[in-house]
């Protein structure tokens, strides 16, 4: 249709098919998932028993240039790349994207279900609440936070023996641990069962954990994008007795939680992560950990559900698995391994079958923002985890996006783009095409095959579009293909769905990652900084630097990094636009994720809680309430 509706038009035109009927497409058995509703299921992890033999399907990983504000249509591609080989190839196919968080929906950006006919839908339900599972990570977060400042107050409020008794469980008239804390005795060397065993010290031990609030680093989180949590004071009232302290929310999506879902395996990995998480460190020095407060167990039990991937759908009814959301910014950027580890699965083929002449599918998985913080944190930080090598990456790019890196005007959310970008203007393509070039050459230095795809605007024309290709071509990627899949769902993304079946042809032998575990931590910043970012040199706070040393004495430096820097450009400075080098990357904290598994700096001036700008986007957001139809999301 042209010209082409609104996103939330779009998406409610078209009628969902039950999602019983794409799970049996899947040959999911009926007791393999959960239904939500219609059009909403959670796939049990059973499944990946079931097809543990299977060979798993290609491996293909969507990333982008660096972005404006507005976003570059990555979304839009992965959903026209699995309706072009599922709907229009006849490939098996599954998309795998995060969960939208409710900052950007309700903040700049708006949801985040692709755009046009190429969409998840519902997309009301993918953009707000879902099945909840960002609200099980905030639940799971806030629980361990109160636990933490609740421990602090008890223990200063009580003697050792009171404490004590309290921390034990009283059971007809007998006084006993519960479970979780016989890991804290082990933990502590006590190899007793019974609390009238414990000596005075043995008592004093295992009833104080005295962390050192200067220390914690856990902090609470709300999935709103709300600046003015970014420092608060806690416990103001009378009744905490003095004993507030400063602390500091950050966005769900950025939370230790998060990545964890995103991250884990299985339940019982997950429940070791969790437990394993380190929030604080005592004033001897030791490192307080989430089952050392004996909630590891109870977080877990809030996230049973959120660990099962949901099952949804594109507009042209291809299935989708939607599962964590963490940003690429302030987090890791990536959607989670299970869903991946699944989908790969459900497209697979079996291998106790002679001549099998089944075809294998495709799984194509997203890497948040650019590709120099999602595509290398996917690399270093999601494969190193789940093993998993991609057969291939394609690269996102718009026009406008490489104008804005040629020197064209800056770009802003809810403003008219300014007269550059609907006119033709060569100049300023050649010149941001050295954005595009080190993307592409950093995704060829892992070893995989590279395909680019320019998501096309109407107001794209042929030469710009002739002269991306060829500096593209030039620059050693492997294909280049347009798609117009945001004006004409899959139709519009055959050629690119064909570019990438051929990236994905034989065996990846190639893959290699950008650092290794071994090498310091500052090593490893370094590394990424001017490998990745073409850095000339890092520079680190003092806080920074006490950090590294703290982190490395505990035997956190094997950790890979997960760098939270700006998405929009390459350096620290959003302003900072093309592909500079030799530049210093100033790194203002280092902090230790160690359920999740990695060492995370913080570059610049980025926050980790974001902040609403002066025109959100709620402006538009509205309900009719005689329908209950949700209007404005887009
Ligand atoms: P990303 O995933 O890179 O952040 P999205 O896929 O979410 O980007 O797209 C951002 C916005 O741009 C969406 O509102 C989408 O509808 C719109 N969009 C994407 N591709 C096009 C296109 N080719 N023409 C016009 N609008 C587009």
């Amino acid at each position: 249709q042209v010209p082409v509706p609104s996103d939330i038009e779009i998406a409610k035109s078209q009628t969902p098919k039950p999602v019983k009927d794409i799970a049996t497409e899947l040959g999911l058995y009926d007791s393999e998932y959960d239904l939500y509703g219609e059009h909403k299921a959670k796939i049990n992890l059973s499944v990946l028993d079931r097809l543990k033999n299977y060979k798993n399907g290609k491996y293909v990983l969507v990333a982008g240039i660096t972005p404006t504000p507005l976003g570059e249509g990555k979304s839009t591609t992965v959903v026209g790349l699995v309706q072009a080989l599922a709907a229009h190839l006849n490939k098996k196919a599954i998309a795998c994207v995060r969960q939208p968080s409710q900052g950007p929906t309700f903040g700049v950006k708006g949801g985040a279900a692709g755009g046009g006919y190429s969409q998840i839908i519902p997309m009301e339900e993918f953009n707000l609440h879902l099945t909840g599972d960002i609200h099980a990570v905030a639940a799971a977060n806030n629980l361990l936070a109160a636990a933490i400042d609740t421990r602090i107050f008890h223990e200063n409020t009580q003697n050792d023996n009171a404490l004590f008794k309290r921390l034990t469980t009283v059971k007809g008239n007998k006084r006993e641990f519960a479970p979780v804390m016989l890991k804290r005795l082990a933990k502590l060397g006590i190899n007793k069962t019974n609390p009238l065993d414990l000596t005075p010290e043995e008592i004093t031990k295992f009833a104080r954990l005295d962390i050192d609030p200067e220390t914690i680093t856990w902090r609470r989180v709300v999935d709103t994008n709300d600046r003015f949590l970014r420092l608060v004071t806690i416990g103001q009232n009378d009744t905490e007795k003095g004993m507030t302290r400063k602390t500091s929310y950050d966005i769900a999506v950025a939370s230790e939680v998060m990545a964890i879902l995103a991250l884990t395996t299985s339940l019982k990995d997950m429940r070791e992560r969790l437990g394993r998480i380190v929030v604080a460190q005592s004033k001897s020095g030791e490192p307080i950990t989430c089952d050392d407060l004996g909630v590891g167990g109870a977080l877990t039990v809030l996230m049973k559900e959120a660990i099962k991937p949901n099952l949804m759908q594109t507009l042209e009814g291809t299935p989708v698995l939607v599962h964590a959301g963490p940003f690429a910014n302030i987090a890791h950027g990536n959607s989670s391994i299970l869903a991946d580890q699944i989908a790969l699965k459900l497209v697979g083929t079996r291998t106790d079958k002679e001549n099998n002449d089944e075809e294998e599918g495709y799984v194509v998985t997203e890497a948040g923002f650019g590709a120099d913080i999602g595509m290398e944190k996917f690399f270093n930080i999601k494969c190193r985890n789940s093993g998993l090598i991609p057969n291939a990456v394609v690269i996102v790019a718009t026009v406008r996006a490489i104008k804005l890196h040629g020197g064209a005007p800056p770009v802003s959310a809810g403003q008219p783009l300014p007269d550059v970008y609907n006119t033709e203007n060569l100049d300023f393509v050649q010149k941001g095409m050295c954005n595009v070039v080190r993307h592409i050459q950093n995704a060829k230095s892992y070893g995989v095959k590279v395909v680019l795809a320019i998501n096309k605007f109407t107001t794209d024309t042929d030469a710009e579009i002739e002269l991306v290709r060829k500096i593209a071509l030039e620059a050693g990627c492997d294909d280049v293909a347009l798609t117009n899949n945001w004006a004409e769902g899959g139709k519009g993304a055959v050629d690119l769905a064909n570019a990438v079946i051929k990236a994905c042809e034989g065996e990846n032998t190639n893959f290699k990652f950008l650092y290794d575990l071994d090498t310091s931590i500052v090593e490893k910043i370094e590394t990424i900084a001017k490998k990745t970012y073409g850095a000339g040199a890092v520079e680190l706070s003092d806080e920074a630097k006490a950090k590294i040393e703290r982190y490395t004495k505990l035997g956190y430096d094997k950790l890979p990094v997960c760098m939270a820097k700006t998405h929009l450009s390459f350096t620290a400075s959003p302003e900072i636009k093309g592909a500079p080098s030799g530049f210093t990357l100033p790194i203002r904290d280092v902090r230790a994720s160690v359920g999740a598994g990695f060492i995370y700096p913080v570059v610049g001036t980025m926050q980790t809680m974001p902040g609403l700008p002066t025109r959100p986007c709620y402006y538009d957001i509205d309900i009719d309430t005689e329908t209950a139809e949700i209007q404005g999301l887009f």
